[in-house]
């Protein structure tokens, strides 16, 4: 059956349903549609006005023409999930956490096929991870007790949050994002990224059939089917949507900036690792290699760009050409280069800017090394070159298996080239030292969200290294490493004089 068809026919078996006043609990697939929620459901105090239950609505799972339909559905199963409580959110967190990993090599190849960037094995890898979001526990109540009484302060829902999710990651984004603003109580509204979105509203429907079955509720999570920039703006505009969440680069983060709204940003990288001459070579070299190599270092966190110190620079590209690298020689690499890169020439006679190619964005190290002009040998994860701090694979958020490396003098200079390359997005640092002050001053003078020592990238979210997942860093705003609280008020309840018990 087309999924035309499909629709259509859930379309008009709801509204039968509904004028014969029909069942709300669904007993097997496809889901039927729910009732509206009770008309005193909406006394939330939340100042935001109830979208009546309208019949197109129903049927569609959280898959939406129109930000208008998406926000007044989201809205509506926000109330509802108020109403059904801390056990429906529980139950919402475990349903994506099983469903991703039980769909990760379906979902995973559909988004490669839809994307064609990345690596099917890391894509399924990045939806079996998604049980390490933290949920519904991650939220507990402060409180404080004294001779005045005692006083609550609770972490409570907005209500619905627009979400905008990258082309590099869409399914995983959006199912933590799911996780996160749920099991704070909240309901969402996706914009995805044009390129990634068929494969995001296939595991929107999926999420919501499966909740509506467990809980009643059939749009907790909402996608714009075929988003743009007017639907980002008219998402962003939306009387319902109390909260943004982007994860996205610069355009995005300053688009939303824009809005008016308050907009939680996870915004670009460009992180640098530094290796100096007390740490394991070889323990570095595998780091950087299964860091920069992930999902054809398409990951914000990813290995970007390497300074070493001069006396250990030869060594550590032995190491990594004896795991998994191969190294560019100086034509290869200028090939490369002109083929990765567009440049246009500065304004008012400035040096030209480069932009990078996205055909080379998250492609096999196999398509780069076409393009330098070499044969790879089997099993290649990533490629290295040497080059200087200006060059643009240092300079760019690459995002390709493709890792420069800087020869530096002292550790203030690798230091300070990190610093340079690193663009202040305050986001992702690395460093390979065994010398606390070494480290110490890298941290310091980064300044960035995350820093990992002896390890790869992706041990600051938790993979291999102590910690929680999320796939939304929010960096410029400052949140960090999103969890259920970052979408939660902050509300206080006082007794006055009483129920201390001592
Ligand atoms: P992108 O910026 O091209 O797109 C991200 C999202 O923003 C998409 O949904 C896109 O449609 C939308 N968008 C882009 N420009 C817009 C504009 N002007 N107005 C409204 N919406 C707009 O990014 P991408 O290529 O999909 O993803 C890679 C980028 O995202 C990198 O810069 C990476 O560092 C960053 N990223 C950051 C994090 C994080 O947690 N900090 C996570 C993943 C990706």
């Amino acid at each position: 059956m087309s999924a035309v068809n499909e629709t259509l026919i859930r379309d008009v078996v709801s509204e039968v349903l509904g004028r014969l006043g029909g069942s709300t609990t669904a007993t097997s697939k496809p889901a039927s549609a729910p009732a509206a929620p009770a008309p005193n459901s909406d006394a939330c105090g939340c100042n935001v006005t109830k979208s009546a239950a309208a019949p197109a609505l129903r049927g569609k799972f959280g898959v939406f023409a129109t930000a208008e339909e998406a926000c007044g559905a989201a809205q509506e199963a926000f109330l509802q999930l108020k109403e059904k409580g801390v056990e429906a959110r529980r139950k919402i967190e475990n349903i994506i956490k099983t469903l991703a990993e039980k769909n990760a090599e379906a979902w995973g190849k559909l988004e490669l096929d839809e994307t064609k960037i990345g690596r099917l094995d890391h894509k399924i890898a990045k939806l079996q991870i998604i049980k390490l979001v933290p949920g519904v526990d991650w939220l507990r109540p402060d409180a404080r007790s004294g001779d005045h009484g005692i006083t609550l302060e609770e972490y409570t829902p907005f209500g619905v949050v627009g979400a905008i999710t990258p082309s590099t990651h869409s399914i995983p984004t959006l199912s933590g994002n799911i996780v996160n603003i749920c099991a704070a109580g909240n309901a969402v509204v996706f914009n995805a990224h044009p390129n990634a979105a068929k494969c995001a509203a296939v595991a929107v429907r999926a999420y919501n059939e499966a909740i509506y079955r467990e809980t009643g509720i059939e749009n907790i999570a909402c996608i714009i089917e075929k988003p743009s920039l007017d639907s980002f703006n008219a998402l962003c505009k939306h009387e319902n949507t109390r909260l943004l969440l982007v994860t996205g680069g610069p355009m995005v983060v300053k688009a939303a900036m824009q809005t008016g709204k308050r907009a939680i940003c996870a915004g670009p990288g460009n992180p640098p690792v530094f290796v100096d001459d007390t740490c394991c070579l070889t323990r570095a070299a595998k780091a950087i290699i299964s860091g920069a190599a992930f999902d054809n270092n398409l990951l914000c966190i990813g290995e970007k760009q390497v300074f070493v110190l001069d006396q250990v620079a030869d060594k550590l590209m032995q190491k990594l050409s004896e795991n998994g690298g191969v190294k560019l020689n100086s034509a290869q690499l200028e090939k490369l280069t002109k083929a990765a890169f567009t440049f246009k020439e500065g304004q008012g006679g400035g040096c030209a800017h480069a932009s990078v190619n996205k055909d080379y964005i998250g492609k096999d190290p196999s398509v780069l090394a076409q393009a330098a002009g070499m044969n790879l040998p089997s099993g290649t994860q990533l490629l290295f070159a040497e080059t200087d701090a200006s060059h643009p694979f240092v300079e760019e958020e690459q995002m390709m298996p493709m890792i420069p490396i800087v020869r530096v003098k002292s550790v203030e200079e690798g230091i300070a080239q990190s610093l340079k390359s690193e663009h202040n997005y305050k986001h992702t640092a690395i460093i390979h030292s065994h010398d606390v002050e070494n480290i110490t001053a890298m941290a310091r003078a980064l300044d960035t969200t995350l820093f990992v020592k002896n390890g790869p990238s992706p041990a600051g979210l938790g993979l291999g290294g102590e910690g929680y997942l999320s796939f939304s860093i929010a960096t410029p705003t400052g949140e960090g490493i999103t969890n259920p609280r970052t979408f939660t008020r902050v509300r206080r309840c006082v007794m006055v004089d009483n129920l201390r018990i001592y």
